[in-house]
């Protein structure tokens, strides 16, 4: 069963970027998808099965919406 994961989604990798974030945002999905860490700004493209095995947590968009209603 594939990972539900959409563009907008945040994703919370289980390795830290070396810029020390953890979050990423998904800007594309497919084959390949390209994330943005949100800390430094840095996108990467990877292929999705790597991605889902570095996944650690979802945001999904909603939430991400929620919460920077919040800040
Ligand atoms: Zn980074």
């Amino acid at each position: 069963m594939p990972m539900q994961l959409f563009v907008g989604d945040v994703v919370v990798l289980k390795k830290p970027h070396p810029c020390g974030g953890h979050n990423w945002e998904i800007l594309r999905t497919g084959i390949d998808f390209r994330i943005k860490c949100l800390t430094c700004g840095h996108s990467v493209m990877l292929p999705r099965i790597r991605l889902e095995k570095g996944i650690k947590q979802v945001i999904k968009a909603a939430d991400v919406a929620q919460i920077g209603q919040e800040q």
